[in-house]
């Protein structure tokens, strides 16, 4: 009756308040690229959970 559809929106932003509060601890928090599997730490790349080079590649592909 209740279908629970998971929405990326929800997830991603309860992602971005967990990852915020974990820099605000001191944490450092790092995620594996879902193409190569090599650890990211940087933001830009944490929130893609893509590396750079994967991300550009991924577009290429896209695009
Ligand atoms: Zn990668």
């Amino acid at each position: 009756m209740n279908d629970h559809i998971e929405t990326g929106g929800h997830q991603e932003r309860k992602e971005q308040e967990l990852l915020a509060e974990l820099r605000e601890l001191g944490y450092r928090p790092a995620v594996r690229c879902l193409s190569c599997g090599q650890w990211l730490v940087a933001h830009k790349s944490i929130q893609r959970h893509l590396g750079p080079v994967c991300a550009r590649r991924a577009k290429d592909t896209a695009a």
